[in-house]
């Protein structure tokens, strides 16, 4: 049997037709997008079509994206270049306890120099209460930074409500939509933000590129400064190939959200059910309907993530045990954690996320081989555990599972 791909939130395939789109920006229209001659010309207006792409997904202007390495530089520049730009307006930003690190390692940058930063929590299915973040602005507040669906645990965040509730404020927000676009509907206008980050590889694009979407009137500081690329905002000669890519995943991201992924919602339920019917003291981990369309993360308790993920790999299983960035990184996750998770429960966790390529035959596979791997996996924890302790306890107190 081939190899079974269920790990669509860390990257997805790049599609075929995003790779033809791409090959002749890397073999004839090689150009520089700033040049003036024919090639510089027309390798622009490769570029220019990509803009015009990708700010139809969003329902954004051309002229609102800039073009960046992906999401994390995304979500740098619009933290710190906020920062860098409104400190003597205030110095307090809000995020969430749950943001990728590529949100919250600027913010703790930003704490270590001299700003304030409000980590929200969230409740035991990892959502953010408007109604926190109103209380938690302050008169000194220029930013909030809160992402639209998390990567480990698959919840969608309310950011329209938050979105109403920081416009009438008059105070910037930023929003990470590197999971949600290309998944479900990301527009600009509905959710009420001012910036937001967005990555090819999550939306079957290729590496290294993504834009940030910044409302016009919006004003940053540029990290990245040169050659004036971007309308001055990153320099150094784009990634043409690259951005050529993301303009073709856009587009097919377009028209694949031009009717709601039924198919993956079902495969996706399919799991939750299996998993919750054949296997006992497993935890659905996140909101149970206001989640991403093919995510599923599950705890089982006396069960160590890394070996399960290891031991699926084995039979020819890609998944991942919380996110792609917790792999090489020790310790619990701190979304499962915010979350009101024991450090051990939060170790037992194994997310599988769906994409177009997968079929109900690989989650068939998938649902039979899964109920005797926790066993077994369970009867060696349970050899190993000190006397008295029985790691099946280790249960959230506040979690009942639907
Ligand atoms: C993957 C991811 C990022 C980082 O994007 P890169 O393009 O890999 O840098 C940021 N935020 C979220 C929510 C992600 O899932």
């Amino acid at each position: 049997m081939k190899e079974i791909y269920f790990d669509h939130s860390a990257t997805t395939p790049v599609d075929p037709s995003v790779v033809e789109a791409m090959m002749p920006y890397l073999k004839e229209t090689y150009g520089n997008p700033s040049s003036s001659h024919r090639m510089g010309k027309e390798a622009r207006r490769g570029m220019e079509n990509a803009r015009e792409q990708v700010a139809a997904l969003i329902g954004a202007r051309p002229d609102e994206i800039i073009f960046t390495s992906g999401g994390t530089e995304s979500n740098n520049v619009a933290i710190l270049g906020t920062a860098y730009r409104h400190w003597e307006k205030g110095r307090h930003i809000i995020t969430t306890a749950i943001e990728h690190r590529a949100v919250l390692e600027p913010c703790k940058f930003l704490q270590s120099h001299g700003f304030d930063v409000t980590f929200l929590p969230v409740d035991e299915s990892g959502m953010v209460d408007p109604e926190d973040v109103q209380r938690a602005i302050r008169t000194d507040t220029i930013l909030v930074s809160i992402m639209h669906a998390n990567n480990e645990i698959g919840t969608i965040q309310p950011i329209e409500e938050i979105g109403r509730i920081l416009k009438e404020r008059g105070i910037l927000f930023h929003c990470d939509a590197v999971q949600s676009a290309g998944r479900i509907p990301v527009d600009v206008e509905n959710l009420g933000c001012d910036m937001l980050s967005i990555s090819a590889h999550k939306l079957y694009g290729p590496k290294g590129v993504g834009c940030l979407y910044l409302r016009k009137g919006t004003e940053i500081v540029p990290l990245i400064t040169g050659g004036g690329q971007e309308r001055d905002y990153r320099g150094g000669t784009e990634n043409l190939p690259g951005i050529v890519g993301f303009g073709r995943a856009a587009e097919l991201a377009r028209q694949f959200l031009n009717r709601v992924p039924w198919e993956l919602v079902l495969l996706r339920d399919r799991i939750i059910d299996g998993i919750s019917e054949r296997i006992p003291d497993s935890y659905l981990n996140g909101h149970r309907f206001r989640r991403l369309p093919g995510h599923v993360s599950f705890s089982f308790s006396g069960v160590d993530g890394k070996t399960l993920v290891s031991m699926l790999d084995e039979k020819g299983i890609a998944a991942s045990s919380g996110s792609a960035c917790h792999s090489d990184s020790p310790g619990p996750s701190h979304v499962l954690k915010a979350m009101g998770y024991s450090d051990q429960l939060a170790q037992s966790t194994l997310r599988v996320t769906l994409g177009k390529d997968n079929d109900d035959r690989q989650v068939d596979y998938f649902l039979a081989i899964l109920p005797d791997i926790i066993e077994a996996l369970r009867n060696i924890s349970l050899e190993l555990a000190p006397e008295g302790e029985c790691p099946c306890e280790d249960q959230p107190s506040r979690y009942h599972q639907e």
